[in-house]
């Protein structure tokens, strides 16, 4: 993988009012895992021109040399949710242990350029009613459309990085298919947070049920039930499955549509989607939210037929 080489202005030496890690030190931790035999491949590069500056990151990705089924863990989708890429940064000593033995997938910093920016989206800062927002996890390009399954939802991806990111996650699912996968998200609207459940059994994942335990043992407050700020049920502080065509819908597909062809998806069985609240709570309190869930993986993974567990 590439070290990032244009992104030091975006940056200006100052470090982040919210504490967040400068880019290059998140890199630097993630590539550590090459130490250990790892191997680390970039997605794609990301690039954005903005002011007449170009500005060019590459995805990370790290995968264990030992392939089978894997967990996968994913962060950085949205470039404003600062929490997911440190707390992994912070504790990448627990993720190479949990990979001595057991395969795993890592895909740490999705949104390279929003991190840097706090930019959600690849084209634009925020959510924008009537605008196109394209995400780096966008799949609706590959996803069954809910009314015609044999067509996708959408002719095309939202974006160059979108395309990339899928056909990578499709090619790494052919070896290493997943079993478990974490994404780890915050939202700043929120003030008590809960856990997305897309796997096959849904709000009754008990993988889902630990994380909501680890992250209310850290501090973090998670709303058990009621709706959330979308209007979907919460049960016990887990949400069940959304057609929502992020990259997470996609890792639980049965069935997705390659060329117009419908072939069989990554059909994980557990995908947990972390939303930690923002609002009011500085990152490291986050921080140590997601590090709570990540640390709990050795305990909770057994209950899927992982090897080396
Ligand atoms: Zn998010």
């Amino acid at each position: 993988m590439e070290r990032p080489t244009q992104v030091k202005s975006a940056e200006n030496g100052r470090g982040y009012a919210d504490g967040r890690k400068p880019v290059d030190d998140l890199y630097g931790a993630f590539m550590s895992l090459v130490e250990d035999g790892w191997i680390s491949e970039a997605a794609t590069v990301s690039s954005r021109e903005r002011d007449g500056r170009v500005m060019m990151l590459p995805i990370p990705s790290l995968r264990t040399k030992k392939t089978g089924r894997a967990i996968w863990i994913i962060s950085g989708i949205h470039g404003e949710e600062p929490a997911g890429p440190n707390a992994i940064a912070s504790s990448i000593g627990i993720i190479r242990d949990l990979g001595r033995d057991t395969p795993v997938v890592l895909l740490p910093l999705c949104n390279p350029l929003g991190y840097v920016s706090s930019w959600r989206y690849l084209d634009r800062p925020d959510w924008q009613e009537d605008a196109p927002c394209a995400s780096v996890g966008d799949s609706e390009h590959v996803l069954p459309d809910l009314l015609t399954p044999a067509k996708p939802r959408t002719p095309a991806a939202s974006s160059p990085e979108a395309a990339a990111l899928v056909a990578h996650v499709l090619r790494l699912a052919g070896t290493y298919p997943p079993a478990i996968s974490i994404d780890f998200h915050e939202d700043n609207l929120l003030d008590e947070g809960y856990v997305y459940s897309q796997g096959r059994h849904g709000a009754h994942d008990e993988i889902a049920q630990r994380a909501v335990e680890a992250l209310r043992s850290s501090g973090i407050p998670i709303r058990m039930t009621g709706k959330t700020r979308f209007g979907e049920n919460i049960s016990g502080g887990v949400v069940g499955p959304q057609n929502d065509g992020s990259i997470d819908e996609l890792l639980s597909m049965e069935n997705i549509i390659v060329g117009g062809k419908t072939v069989p998806g990554p059909q994980a069985e557990s995908v947990l989607v972390i939303e930690t609240p923002t609002s009011a709570m500085p990152l490291e309190v986050r921080q140590r939210g997601h590090l709570a869930v990540l640390s709990c993986l050795r305990d909770i993974a057994p209950k899927r037929p992982i090897p080396g567990l």
